[in-house]
């Protein structure tokens, strides 16, 4: 019962995660900052669910001394803090939120769009050093302009929405076969889109296949005049040939929010040791550059809060492990409120031959209403509700489970 559950959260998780865990009936321990890798072996014992952001480390040693731990949050998109494969050899699925910020993303991209188009942000600092520069030459409304978006994923599809609010036609590059939205089009090869768009917006993961994959050759096909925005990831656009495009004066503005190396804090130098071609870049006229803030709103934040202490509450109460980033994926509808008898076997286990084989074997006094089972790498899960368990079963056939030679962690709900 969820009574019996202590979570500990860590590095100041909003206190809607908070009141929505308490609300549940979990018993929960905040703390503003993170804590130590000794800190947590020291304590994490105690706790059956952990939710972190980016800067608690959860070791392989952590999660060995986390012999309670069902469960982990991370309450941010990334997901490298954690040692995945020692959670999941653990049994303990880690859910993070990595669509949340999509629409913040996408607001900014048209900020940008518009910015680059009438040379705002120039304009802006010269005024504030005092300087009246009133242009209009190549400068341009962006009705009627195209939009080349490269990736039609939770971004890209967002700000095609956007995009046609303002009046702009819509291309689309995507390895997969999308549906586009509204009047957008998909176009069959990157070179095309480069081709067509008045700007190209970039909205890939960072995968090999995407590695530079704007170059000096991809620079080149993009029409003169025309504008690139990478809100991504760093390693997408090759800078120093970006940097060699608009001196050349072929491409007219560009827009980064995201580099190759970025700084670990606030504060920190940007600067050419970071990154060989800082000063050559900060030094060109129509280029916006941003701390890799694409994501960062009020709004995303509380999204996170929402979304990952939804994805623990579901895990914890009816073992769902939906979005798990280490995890076999598997979930079944909820046992209605009337069904008494009913209980659910979540039973997770080494990936071996026979495994099914000898569980429902135990199972087989009972009626079984539902079973999934998935499996990824060496873990996997299967989720079997059954009917006509009295109370007195309960504890025997989780002795029994969890007995068998390929039991990693059981629980019955
Ligand atoms: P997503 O997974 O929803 O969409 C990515 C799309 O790219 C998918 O449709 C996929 O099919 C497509 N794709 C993959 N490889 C491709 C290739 N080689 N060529 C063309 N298309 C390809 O991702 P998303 O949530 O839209 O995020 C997109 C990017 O934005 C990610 O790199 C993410 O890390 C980044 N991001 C940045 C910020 C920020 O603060 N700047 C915030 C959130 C996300």
């Amino acid at each position: 019962a969820a009574g019996e559950l202590r979570l500990l959260l860590l590095e100041n998780i909003s206190q809607d995660a908070v009141k929505a865990f308490r609300d549940q009936g979990f018993q929960v321990d905040w703390f503003p900052k993170a804590w130590t890798e000794q800190e947590l072996i020291d304590k994490i014992n105690s706790y059956h669910a952990i939710g972190i952001r980016s800067k608690t480390k959860i070791t392989e040693r952590v999660i060995k001394a986390a012999s309670n731990l069902l469960v982990i949050g991370c309450f941010c998109i990334g997901t490298n803090q954690v040692d995945l494969n020692a959670a999941a050899r653990a049994g303990v699925p880690v859910f993070n939120s990595p669509f949340s910020n999509s629409r913040s993303v996408a607001e900014l991209v048209v900020a940008e769009v518009i910015s680059l188009s009438r040379q705002l942000f120039d304009r802006a600092y010269e005024m504030k050093r005092g300087i009246w520069n009133k242009v209009s030459k190549n400068c341009w409304e962006i009705r009627g302009k195209t939009l080349g978006i490269v990736g039609y994923g939770h971004i890209g599809s967002q700000l095609s929405v956007l995009a046609e609010a303002f009046g702009m036609r819509v291309l689309f590059y995507d390895v997969l076969n999308i549906m586009p939205l509204g009047s957008a089009r998909q176009v069959p090869t990157l070179k095309d889109l480069l081709r067509q768009s008045d700007f190209v917006t970039l909205h890939v993961p960072e995968l090999p296949e995407t590695l530079n994959m704007i170059q000096a050759e991809q620079l080149a096909d993009m029409k003169k005049g025309s504008y690139l925005i990478n809100n991504s990831r760093g390693r997408v656009v090759d800078i120093p040939a970006l940097v060699a495009s608009l001196k050349k004066g072929h491409l007219a503005g560009a827009a980064l929010d995201v580099y190759p190396a970025e700084p670990g804090g606030n504060g920190q130098p940007f600067d050419d040791q970071l990154n060989s071609w800082a000063s050559a870049i900060q030094d060109l006229p129509n280029v916006i550059l941003t701390p890799h803030i694409g994501g960062s709103t009020e709004e995303a934040q509380r999204m996170i809060g929402e979304e990952v202490s939804a994805a623990l509450s579901r895990y914890l109460n009816f073992g769902s492990t939906l979005g798990a980033v280490n995890f076999p994926e598997v979930d079944l509808r909820a046992i209605p409120d009337d069904q008494t008898n009913q209980i659910r076997v979540c039973h997770v286990h080494l990936n071996q031959p026979g495994v099914l084989r000898q569980v429902n074997e135990i199972l087989s006094d009972y009626n079984v209403e539902k079973q999934y089972s998935d499996s990824k790498g060496d873990i996997a899960y299967v989720m079997t509700d059954i009917s006509n368990v009295s109370r007195a079963d309960i504890e025997t056939l989780h002795g029994q489970i969890t007995q068998t030679r390929a039991n990693i962690i059981t629980r019955l709900l």
